[in-house]
């Protein structure tokens, strides 16, 4: 069985950044500082924008420590990690963190929203694919339909005594974790006076603020159907968020391409035409669930669901399809290009109105 996975996972990349690194800073001229620093299973690189060397790393230091202790408080894997305890609680309630609380909390709240499209306990069928250890394989139907009995978002409780599960369940946060992680590094940062920064956090995207010059910040989005970007998209103080099953899969002995995202309805993974799904938001997590969410949805699906949230939390989106046709929403529609390699790809429309 080959199994194929890129170490470097980037969706996006931002194009333009000038100076990555600052040598000899003036002080008072506004300069780039950047920190690289592998997290959350993946490489993360932020740069800062700021007229002073000294707070400009240190606002990175501190930075890098809140993802660091976010990690270790939501990592499947880590014994002291609160998942972990809750995980291994035989159904009696775990006491969490505040931060692990809200994240959960959100993670619930999306995968109602979803109709469970996102779904945080899947873990027990992920682990069967072996996507949680990269050793991958398929499953039998029997074993995937009797492990998905043990998933279920609305049967996890959340209460002042804790988190509360069925024995045998596992939740797992890694479809909102790096999002989340952005919107705290995002936070931490602006407390400590940077208001031009850019996150990159394996591929997803946070934009802090604009550009130094007051520009928008342009960034390239990654083509699912091979190496190099298929288009850039402008943007200022959101972030955005690529899901695909182009870059974790694996190719079975029947040939077949198996991805890392599955349809918590099936176990199995999602194959439905879509090849992938950015959101763009304010919020990291929120681009992080419904990326999941609405790559799990497929075309039609994720335009309705998309539809009926413009009141209440309004985000946008670009969806390309196997058939290698674009689908971006209005509002964004003018911050959208595409590369010239990729000029015959017809881009569509999607409307408030049918
Ligand atoms: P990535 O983390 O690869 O950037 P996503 O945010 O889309 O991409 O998260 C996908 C991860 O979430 C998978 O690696 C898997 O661990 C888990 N996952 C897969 N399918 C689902 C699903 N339907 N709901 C929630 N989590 C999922
Ligand atoms: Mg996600």
């Amino acid at each position: 069985m080959r199994f194929k996975r890129f170490i470097f996972r980037s969706v996006l990349l931002a194009v333009t950044l000038p100076l990555l690194t600052a040598c000899n800073p003036i002080h008072g001229r506004t300069e780039a500082y950047s920190k690289s620093f592998f997290a959350m299973d993946t490489y993360m690189t932020f740069t800062v924008y700021d007229d002073n060397a000294e707070d400009a790393r240190a606002a990175l230091a501190c930075a890098q420590e809140e993802i660091d202790a976010l990690e270790a408080l939501i990592a499947v894997t880590d014994a002291q990690s609160d998942i972990y305890a809750v995980n291994h609680g035989g159904g009696q309630p775990v006491a969490i963190q505040e931060r692990t609380a809200e994240l959960l909390s959100f993670a619930l709240r999306m995968a109602q929203e979803t109709g469970g499209a996102l779904e945080p306990t899947l873990y027990p069928v992920l682990s069967a694919w072996g996507f949680t250890t990269d050793e991958n394989r398929i499953p039998p139907g029997d074993q995937i339909d009797g492990l998905l009995e043990s998933v279920g978002y609305d049967r996890v409780q959340v209460t002042d005594d804790g988190v509360t599960m069925a024995d045998g369940m596992m939740l797992d946060l890694g479809s909102v974790g790096k999002g989340y992680a952005g919107d705290r590094a995002e936070q931490i940062l602006r407390e400590k006076g940077i208001d031009s920064a850019v996150l990159d956090i394996g591929g997803n995207i946070q934009a802090v603020g604009t550009k130094p010059d007051g520009s928008d910040w342009k960034l390239g989005l990654r083509s699912p159907f091979g190496e190099g970007i298929f288009g850039t998209l402008q943007i200022a103080d959101k972030a955005v968020v690529t899901s695909g099953n182009y870059e974790r899969y694996f190719i079975g002995e029947d040939g077949v391409r198996y991805g890392h995202i599955l349809d918590p309805k099936t176990g199995y993974p999602v194959d439905n035409g879509l090849a992938s799904v950015t959101v763009i938001a304010k919020e990291g997590k929120v681009c992080d669930a419904l990326s999941t969410a609405l790559f799990v949805m497929g075309l039609e699906n994720a335009v309705r669901y998309w539809r009926s949230r413009q009141e209440e939390q309004p985000f946008d989106m670009i969806l390309v399809t196997e058939e290698k046709e674009v689908y971006v929403t209005e509002e964004i529609k003018d911050r959208f290009n595409l590369m010239k390699e990729y000029s015959s790809m017809p881009v569509h429309q999607i409307a408030l109105s049918e």
